[in-house]
């Protein structure tokens, strides 16, 4: 049984920033009304929150559109950029520990997992997209007749973004790194959730010298400031990191005024074991690629495909480990695994373990809360899970592994594809043929080979089919967050 553990409290962050960042001033909305963000290891409120709403948004889309046009952004040399965007890395890295502290607080995730993954990929990728900045190019084209042809790389305009709460901090940085490396400003709103570190990074930016109105932050509810980020004409762009159905209300939106839209959505990724694989390195890799964040992340390996022959031992061998997690105060430097963001979460967890048992998979460890307070979930892992079953179809967002049993490549290769989704994949072989078929084969943005959640902010990622549009990260990421424009000049010869 997972244990909680009750030690080693760090003393909490001091809360600096809970108002909406419009221009470079923090302020409270204008119908004054607040949210609370709630702790989620304590179920206590940790503080008040300004509530922006569509009043608040066309401020911060004002203060975002004279940036873009009219103020020193719109003139500043690409390089300069660059040198804000490392500024701002630099201060950040100065700040991790209170950052990854407010991240715990805030999310609930693990301290050690903030301070070791979440700060480092944040500063990383901020610091790589301060490196394109200056290296954003067109081309010449040699087209037909007497004309000069070339293509510039343009900043789309303001730039909505919209974030969930499972990487708050580094949603922020994966959304502000490529949109201010091509020089487009920002209104973005984090989730409700988890708006603390968001608005702290900003506060951050201020004071690394990004100009007024360039990163404009407002706090609030999805429906109400998220849907007039998404409807306000002057804003180009919406990059949203979040739920299928929540995009296709955007989409739907965001139609009446023609935006870009880009998405990352979620998944069930198939995590596939084949039986000549390291059995070692796989068990750590399915638990790594399941538990992490509290099952809490899009790309989460949520089908673990394990071959017959080996199926027993390994069932047996992860059952033991995911039973020996320690699950319990997210500050306890011992903590593997925190509470779940929220109640929401928490009861959606609980109604796929149910839907788990009563579908005829068999829980082998875990299936209950952890305590009576914050919002804990026992590691809990099934087997005997069947394709049909809702715990193999839908996205669980949570520490509940599902186990499915197969024979041979063609058949995994089938059943890892029969889903709407198309985020991830990884194959554990020490048969190269096996890898790169699978890599091939199965239709999804990413796929690990002997590896699991690797993400570097050089590397693209994003989905195919209904896991999402566009791609976050490495160039492609940046190619979303421009406009090609073609300009022909007349030669005279
Ligand atoms: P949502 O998609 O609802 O939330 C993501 C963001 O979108 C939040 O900032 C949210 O605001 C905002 N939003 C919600 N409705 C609208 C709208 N109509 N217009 C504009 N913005 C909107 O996800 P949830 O947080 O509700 O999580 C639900 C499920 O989504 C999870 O259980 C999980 O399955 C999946 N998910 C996937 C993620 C991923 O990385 N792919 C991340 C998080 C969740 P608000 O703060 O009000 O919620």
């Amino acid at each position: 049984m997972a244990t909680v553990s009750e030690t080693g409290t760090l003393n909490p962050p001091q809360i600096r920033q809970t108002g909406i960042l419009i221009g470079d001033e923090f302020r409270p909305s204008v119908s004054g009304r607040t949210f609370q963000t709630i702790n989620p290891a304590t179920e206590e409120v940790i503080c008040e929150v300004a509530e922006g709403d569509e009043e608040d948004v066309n401020l911060a889309v004002h203060a975002a559109r004279s940036a873009f046009e009219t103020g020193p952004w719109s003139r500043m040399d690409a390089r300069d950029r660059g040198r804000l965007l490392n500024k701002l890395a630099d201060i950040a890295e100065t700040h991790l520990e209170e950052l990854a502290a407010l991240e715990t607080l805030d999310n609930g995730k693990p301290i050690n997992d903030a301070r070791a993954a979440d700060l480092p990929l944040v500063i990383d990728c901020l610091r790589y997209y301060a490196g394109w900045a200056d290296k954003i190019c067109g081309d010449t084209i040699p087209i037909r007749g007497d004309y000069f042809c070339y293509t510039r790389r343009e900043p789309i305009g303001v730039c909505g973004q919209i974030i969930p709460w499972n990487f708050p901090l580094l949603m922020t940085a994966w959304k502000w790194g490529p949109a201010l490396a091509a020089g487009n400003t920002i209104v973005m709103k984090p989730a409700e959730q988890t708006p603390l570190s968001c608005l702290r990074l900003a506060e951050l930016a201020l004071e690394a010298g990004f100009p007024p109105g360039v990163i404009n932050v407002v706090p609030g509810y999805g429906p109400t400031a998220g849907a007039a980020i998404v409807r306000h004409p002057q804003v180009d762009k919406i990059a949203f990191t979040g739920e299928g159905a929540t995009a296709k209300i955007i989409m739907k939106e965001a139609a009446q005024t023609l935006k870009r839209l880009t998405f990352e959505l979620g998944g069930k990724s198939p995590n596939i074991i084949f039986a000549d694989a390291d059995m070692d390195q796989a068990i750590a890799g399915a638990e790594f690629g399941l538990f992490f964040n509290q099952g809490q992340c899009c790309c989460a390996g949520s089908r673990l495909f394990v071959e017959e022959s080996i199926h027993d031992e390994f069932v047996e061998k992860i059952v033991s480990r995911a039973s020996r997690r320690v699950v319990g105060n997210p500050f306890d430097t011992e903590t593997q695994q925190g509470p779940q963001v929220d109640q929401a979460q928490f009861d959606k967890i609980m109604h796929y373990i149910q839907r788990g048992n009563a579908q005829g998979a068999q829980c082998l460890t875990g299936g209950n809360r952890v305590g009576q307070r914050g919002y804990y979930v026992q590691p809990t892992v099934f087997s005997g899970v069947t394709d049909e079953m809702d715990i193999a179809r839908e996205e669980i967002f949570g520490p509940v592994m599902n186990i499915l049993k197969f024979r041979d490549i063609n058949e995994v290769i089938d059943r890892a594809n029969r889903t709407f989704y198309g985020l991830a994949a990884a194959v554990w072989t020490r048969d190269v043929q096996k890898a790169h078929r699978i890599a091939a084969s199965v239709r999804a943005g990413t796929v690990w080979v002997n590896c699991y959640d690797v993400f570097d902010a050089a590397a693209p990622f994003g989905g195919f089919k209904m896991s999402g549009i566009g791609r976050e990260l490495g160039e492609a990421g940046l190619a979303n967050y421009t406009e090609l424009k073609t300009v022909t000049m007349k030669i005279s010869r």
